[in-house]
C-alpha cells in the first residue's frame, strides 16, 4: 500500500491552499486601507492589520484566520510593542468587531481570558506625539 496521499487528498489539498488565498489577499488591502493607528491614533503609516486573536490561536481553534473582524490597524511600533509584550494595547482599544470575534471564536469566559492575558488592563489612551 503506498504511503503518498491519494489523488483525491492531493486535489483536496490544492483546493485549501487556493481557498486560503483570496483571504490572505483582503487581509492585505484592508491593511493598506488603514489610515490611523487604532491605539495610539498616529496617522504615519505604514500599517498593518493586527490579528487580535493572534493568528496560531485562530488556527488551533479551527476559526478563520483572516476575517477582517479580527483586524485591527496599528502603526508598525504598536504592532511590535504588542507582539514583543512591551507596550501592550489597552483592553478598550480592540475593536468591538475584533472582541465579538473573539467571543464567537472561544466563547464569552475564554474570549475574556484571552484577551485579559495578551492586552493592557489599563484604561488611559496613548497618543501619539
Ligand atoms: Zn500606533
Amino acid at each position: 500500500m503506498s504511503l503518498r496521499p491519494s489523488s483525491a487528498a492531493r486535489s483536496r489539498a490544492r483546493a485549501k491552499a487556493k481557498a486560503a488565498a483570496p483571504g490572505q489577499a483582503a487581509w492585505r488591502a484592508a491593511a493598506a486601507r488603514v489610515r490611523r493607528c487604532e491605539s495610539c491614533g498616529t496617522r504615519r503609516g505604514p500599517f498593518q492589520l493586527h490579528h487580535v486573536v493572534y493568528k496560531a490561536e485562530v488556527r488551533r481553534r479551527r476559526g478563520d484566520q483572516w476575517d477582517l473582524a479580527n483586524g485591527m490597524g496599528l502603526c508598525l511600533s504598536c504592532h511590535y510593542d504588542q507582539h514583543s509584550r512591551k507596550r501592550p494595547i489597552p483592553l478598550a482599544a480592540l475593536p468591538a468587531a475584533a472582541v465579538e470575534f473573539a467571543v464567537r471564536l472561544m466563547g464569552e469566559d475564554a474570549a475574556h481570558v484571552y484577551l485579559g492575558r495578551r492586552y493592557a488592563a489599563e484604561t488611559t489612551t496613548r497618543r501619539a506625539a
